[in-house]
């Protein structure tokens, strides 16, 4: 059939393509609110504005441009009123739904902490956050209930130990992920850490890279011990048979609504050169990437329209105005690794990974935790992307006493399946878009399972999410869990989940990582939730043919 044609009159004058917002291609003018707030002013500028004004003149003085969306370049978000239920999330407008109190999230890149910085923190937390502190699943540590009146005192303790908030959050390059065992691991051929170094030295708090589409994520590691799929860039560890040690460029990864895996760019690229390439990408995503609406302004959307070949393409020719070398896929493990329990390092000492209750700790713990790892001869801590710690450079005659000590302030070397595999989003507590409770609920989920199923064997990964945003990794879990409301046997809406099934990072070279199935129809009240998982593993277990097999 030939394709109808064109319809006469004045309404069939070709109508002009409607841009994404690509300033590349030209569009310069902001396209949405956000868009027109960062060109206004360049969000990291409201810095002074909080030291000199806002500071001084308390919640109310804050100008709500200011308020709800530069502070983000500064690790700041306004918390969710107390006492607001989920029903009423997408119904308030945003000054209804929050707080006087911040959030405040403090970078940790590559999750490496010394303990002064360790101790600095433990402080804030206990003078100005109310004792809370929780370790999010990419590194950082975020705390609550922070005044504006307050936030510079807090940025000269932090930048005092050589720490910062400085673009924790916003339409930016956000913390870089590393390896929790970068430097001690014996199976690393090269650290990434220098390149991380180098990218905080050169361009984070840089005006040319403060604003982006929306928020970017990296990961440099040598080992795939993070969830280098789910990143905006990932760089991962591979030796190239000519020249050598190098790492393997991952790019457009990203979760929340419309999930996808980073994809393999095919290049080698060396250590000293991962800041240029990184540069290059982040420029592909200022220059390239969409503004015209924010959920379609990650870079994987770029990605999934241009493919893997043209994105190179640019890369070399626009960005790098070089070739890059063709490189190896890198050899990836089996499955996730946590680096919980004790293992040696590569200079004959130990690091022991012990795991708090879905990511939550607390000032007076981490003061704790500080004691502890002095008193083992110790002063590196590392925080993990599955909402867990190290303890670097332990000898061997210290550590059983450590892993003791440890367990006497709550944290565990030698967790149940069920603690060491579960995260939890920060949810209802403080989070404005969150439509459930989950850090609570992840606390007595892991308590209750490990109660009824104290002997379960197997790892198991549980992702609890308060919306469909994913921070916590909804979609790569063996159970993933999507906050919602739902009807309970009542007909009653009430808080629960829809259940994603069977999701994984990190297979290995054959085998494909995956997005768990959305079982249509499958979904959980908040109460139903601790027996729904029970049945599913007492299913597992009455299955599998060996203790070998994976619950997914
Ligand atoms: Fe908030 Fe939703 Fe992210 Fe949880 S997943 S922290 S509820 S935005």
């Amino acid at each position: 059939m030939a394709p109808s044609s064109t319809p006469a009159g004045p309404a069939a004058r070709p109508r002009k393509a409607r841009g994404e917002g690509q300033w590349a291609l030209g569009h310069r003018e902001p396209l949405n609110p956000n868009e027109r707030m960062k060109k206004d002013d360049n969000p990291l500028h409201v810095r002074a504005r909080i030291e000199n004004i806002y500071a001084k003149g308390g919640f109310a003085s804050i100008d709500p441009q200011d308020l709800r969306g530069r502070f983000r370049w500064w690790g700041l978000y306004t918390q969710r009123k107390a006492g607001i239920d989920g029903g009423r999330t997408a119904v308030l407008e945003p000054h209804e739904l929050e707080d006087e109190y911040f959030m405040l999230r403090v970078r940790v890149d590559g999750g490496a902490l010394s303990l002064a910085q360790l101790r600095t923190i433990a402080g804030i937390s206990q003078e100005f956050g109310r004792d809370s502190a929780d370790i999010t699943d990419r590194q950082n540590i975020q705390l609550h209930w922070i005044r504006v009146e307050d936030v510079p005192e807090i940025w000269r303790r932090l930048e005092a130990v050589g720490l910062q908030t400085t673009e924790a959050c916003g339409d930016c390059p956000r913390v870089v992920l590393g390896s929790p065992v970068a430097g001690i691991a014996r199976d690393e051929v090269v650290d990434g850490t220098p390149a991380i170094d180098e990218i905080l030295k050169r361009y984070i708090g840089d005006e040319r890279y403060s604003n982006l589409p929306r928020k970017f994520k990296s990961q440099i590691s040598w080992l795939a011990d993070g969830p280098y799929e789910t990143n905006d860039i990932s760089f991962v560890g591979v030796v190239h048979p000519q020249h050598g040690p190098g790492f393997d460029l991952w790019v457009g990864g990203g979760l929340s609504t419309n999930p996808r895996l980073a994809e393999r760019l095919g290049v080698w690229v060396p250590l000293e050169e991962i800041p240029d390439v990184w540069e290059g990408v982040v420029g592909i995503f200022r220059d390239y990437g969409y503004r015209r609406l924010r959920n379609r302004a990650r870079l994987k959307f770029l990605l999934a329209d241009w493919g893997v070949a043209k994105f190179r393409e640019i890369l070399e020719k626009e960005y790098l105005g070089r070739a890059l070398i063709d490189g190896p896929p890198p050899e990836l493990p089996a499955k996730p690794i946590d680096h919980i329990g004790v293992h040696k390092q590569n200079d004959g000492l130990n690091y022991i990974g012990a795991a708090p209750v879905v990511g939550r700790t607390s000032g007076t713990q981490l003061a704790k935790l500080a004691d502890v790892v002095e008193e083992h001869g110790s002063d590196r801590v590392r925080l993990t992307a599955y909402q867990k710690l190290l303890v670097l450079d332990i000898s061997d005659d210290k550590v059983e006493s450590a892993i003791a000590k440890l367990r006497a302030i709550g944290l565990e070397a030698r967790p149940s399946s069920w603690r060491r595999g579960t995260m939890a989003c920060t949810g209802i507590e403080y989070c404005k878009l969150a439509i459930v409770e989950t850090k609570a609920r992840g606390e007595e989920l892991v308590a209750r399972l490990e109660e009824r199923l104290a002997d379960f064997d197997a790892d198991i990964s549980i992702h609890i999410n308060g919306c469909p945003n994913a921070c916590a990794r909804t979609q790569v879990a063996d159970i993933g869990l999507k906050g919602q409301l739902v009807m309970n046997a009542h007909g009653e809406q009430v808080e629960g989940f829809q259940v994603h099934l069977g999701g994984g990072l990190g297979m290995a070279q054959g085998q494909t990582s995956g997005f768990g199935r959305k079982l249509r129809g499958l979904k959980a009240t908040a109460e139903e939730l601790p027996g729904y998982v029970e049945k599913l593993a007492r299913n597992y277990l009455g299955d599998r043919e060996s203790s070998q097999e994976t619950f997914a």
